[in-house]
């Protein structure tokens, strides 16, 4: 989701427009089974930042392409959106892997390739196609206020989430007041 809303189609803000701003967004968001500070072993990327160029910048956002696609498509297309999350986790060449630590078990799924953009495709798209196989396409979704484009996965439980924060959700609200109060105020005199 974090990936996805680097990007402000409505706003056309980038916040994933340099490399600096990559190393930023990894350095945020690093996955399970990373090393220390500083490194990015594990997911979501296995080089040092340091080492990452502009050919990561655009794998990088050609996998937020595409998952800004399945986030937008799930619950209007859901066979589509299986095909690209298919697709994307074949390229990205993933694979699964049992992982046992104080016993507990789980399963993740992990990049074959030294590519930090296939490891963050890797990373989000299986997240997504978890969500999707655990609760249904219709959890994923675009924000439904006014001239927010911004995406959401829907973890609550009865799946009733219409905007991506509550920022937006806040300022639907007191849209539809104003609204309301405006069609009241010109009805009044009509019917008084
Ligand atoms: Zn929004």
């Amino acid at each position: 989701m974090d990936l996805a809303n680097t990007l402000k189609p409505v706003k056309g803000e980038d916040a994933l427009a340099t490399v600096a701003q990559l190393r930023d967004f990894l350095a945020g968001h690093r996955g399970p089974g990373t090393a220390g500070p500083g490194s990015t072993a594990g997911a979501p990327c296995p080089a040092p930042r340091s080492r990452l160029d502009s050919t990561d910048l655009a794998e990088v956002r050609a996998v937020r392409e595409t998952v800004r696609a399945v986030l937008e498509g799930a619950a209007s297309d859901p066979a589509g959106t299986a095909a690209l999350i298919n697709d994307g986790l074949r390229r990205s060449r993933a694979t699964l892997v049992l992982r046992n630590e104080h016993d507990r078990w789980w399963t993740e799924a992990v990049s074959d390739t030294d590519r930090c953009a296939a490891h963050l495709a890797t990373a989000t798209l299986s997240a997504l196609a978890s969500v999707i196989a655990a609760r249904g396409p219709s959890r994923l979704g675009v924000c439904a206020g006014q001239a927010c484009r911004g995406t959401f996965v829907d973890l609550s439980r009865n799946g009733s989430k219409q905007f991506c924060t509550s920022t937006c959700a806040h300022r639907a609200s007191v849209a539809a007041y104003r609204s309301r109060s405006r069609h009241r105020e010109r009805r009044a005199p009509e019917s008084g």
